[in-house]
């Protein structure tokens, strides 16, 4: 909207200095700040323009009429007026009847008005001669401050947030002021019993010294009397930015991690949700029960490779056949499989061995990665290591071939574990044993079926504890392995 339209429905139409004014105001708006930061519209700007130029020019304004024609509630078009005020620099003068009125405290008027000019004169008083002609004491935070004491002194409740915002100062500056005023006129704003002689307090002159001249220039040179960087202001605009920019970065990288999540979740046998609520340990138990296990079998297996270390120097040069090496591994994981497939049956079995011994690894419940190894150490080394040394004996290989075995049997004992059933594993293309099928045995429904593992599903197949199961897409993204048989619950 115009801003001569808009002056014209305030009837202030006629003075074309005060619409100028007006103009000059509002493009000092554009260029300092956006106003839509502190929630002003272009037209409640413009209006708010109007008034400031209006003030200048003492041309009556109708106040009301602005607040209808803004669109606002009174409280958010005061609420703007002082923003948008404050910001401009352009309040020079902060009226004592009008704090007084609007604070509803009008009997401390004469008051506020004595201890401002026992303030000054002291002030002054303690000054250098050379220095008292140019101090300036017009800065609304003076009598903002001295309206807050005689307030406090009266025993009448002021909203001091209010009113830093008001007269356009910072709670820093605002704090100085007030230690200056009550040192410098105890007589007047003081509230505790003993006094200090004037003469004896110095003043603070460093509030004189960060005055008008040198503060115009910090402040882009215009009317800058509400000065300071930290006028209530800009020290919400920057809160404001500050909070923008954190909502902006959450935003972001909640994208991004549901970018990523996304991903996984897309490929899940259960939901995140379902990890949580249904396995019967955390994680942290997890990782610690893993890395004492580890130990476990690192020392085991460095003792045992100590004890059968004799081998000659030529039995290590000669390098066994491809033919050789692949006979070695399948016999390694026929054994591995045979020992493991009997020893889970059995401790499924056993309710003894079950309870305290292999139940450790069906907390789990919904596995995860590097959830694959926690079992009990007993278990660990009945199972795994007994095996290991089992399939490495009856195999043949040599030790540098068990490196490679061992650590294939393992990366297909955490790719079992791991919960996703992602595109391309090729896993998942060889091996019917893989992480839907070792998922099934980790239900509780499962618990009596798919014994068989890290390999070969030959054994369930032969004994007859195969479940098969079918993988269907949730709805909410993932898989489910849906049992393709009835399940005998005893
Ligand atoms: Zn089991
Ligand atoms: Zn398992």
């Amino acid at each position: 909207m115009d801003l001569s339209e808009i002056a014209k429905k305030l009837g202030l139409s006629e003075s074309k200095n005060l619409i100028r004014k007006a103009a000059e105001l509002r493009r000092l708006c554009d260029v300092q700040f956006d106003s839509s930061i502190i929630g002003v519209g272009e037209v409640c700007k413009a209006i708010i323009c109007l008034e400031i130029a209006a003030t200048r020019f003492q041309v009556i304004f109708d106040r009301q009429a602005a607040i209808r024609l803004s669109g606002m509630s009174e409280k958010a078009y005061n609420r703007s007026f002082n923003s948008l005020q404050n910001s401009l620099g352009v309040k020079t003068k902060l009226d004592i009847r009008e704090l007084g009125i609007q604070f509803g405290c009008v009997r401390l008027i004469p008051f506020v008005r004595n201890g401002l000019s026992l303030y000054k004169e002291r002030f002054l008083a303690s000054l250098p001669a050379s220095r008292r002609a140019t101090a300036d004491f017009t800065r609304p935070v003076f009598t903002a401050v001295a309206f807050y004491l005689c307030a406090k002194k009266h025993k009448l409740k002021i909203d001091k947030l209010k009113l830093i915002e008001v007269c356009g100062t910072s709670e820093s500056e605002f704090k100085c002021v007030s230690t200056s005023m009550k040192d410098l006129c105890h007589d007047v704003f003081g509230i505790s019993k003993e006094k200090k002689d004037p003469r004896v307090v110095k003043c603070n002159r460093d509030l004189l010294d960060a005055l008008p001249e040198k503060r115009k220039f910090e402040n882009g040179g215009y009317l800058s009397d509400d000065g300071a960087e930290h006028s209530s202001y800009k020290k919400r605009k920057r809160m404001d930015k500050v909070a923008y920019e954190e909502w902006k970065s959450s935003v972001i990288s909640s994208n991004d991690k549901n970018k990523a999540k996304g991903y996984f979740e897309n490929y899940r046998l259960h939901s995140k949700q379902d990890e949580d609520e249904k396995n019967l340990v955390s994680k942290t138990t997890v990782v610690k029960g893993v890395l004492l296990q580890q130990s476990i079998q690192a020392v085991v297996a460095i003792l045992l490779f100590t004890v059968t270390a004799n081998d000659s120097e030529a039995d290590i040069d000669q390098q066994p056949s491809l033919i050789v090496l692949a006979r070695q591994f399948v016999t390694a994981m026929l054994v591995l499989d045979t020992w493991q497939y009997f020893m889970h049956r059995y401790m499924h079995h056993n309710k003894f061995l079950y309870r305290h011994i292999h139940s450790q690894h069906h907390r789990l419940v919904v596995p995860y990665a590097f959830g694959a190894l926690y079992n009990h150490p007993l278990e660990g080394l009945l199972l795994d290591t007994i095996g290991g040394a089992l399939s490495f004996l009856l195999s043949g290989m040599s030790p540098r071939a068990s490196i490679f075995f061992f650590s294939f049997a393992t990366i297909k004992t955490v790719d079992d574990h791991c919960g996703l059933w992602l595109p391309g594993n090729l896993f998942h293309v060889f091996f019917q044993n893989n992480t839907a099928y070792h998922d099934v045995h980790h239900q509780l429904y499962g618990s009596k079926y798919n014994f068989s593992q890290p390999f070969f599903v030959m054994w369930d197949r032969i004994l007859g504890t195969y479940m098969p199961y079918s993988l269907e897409k949730k709805e909410g993204g993932g898989f489910e392995a849906r049992l393709a048989k009835e399940y005998k619950d005893n």
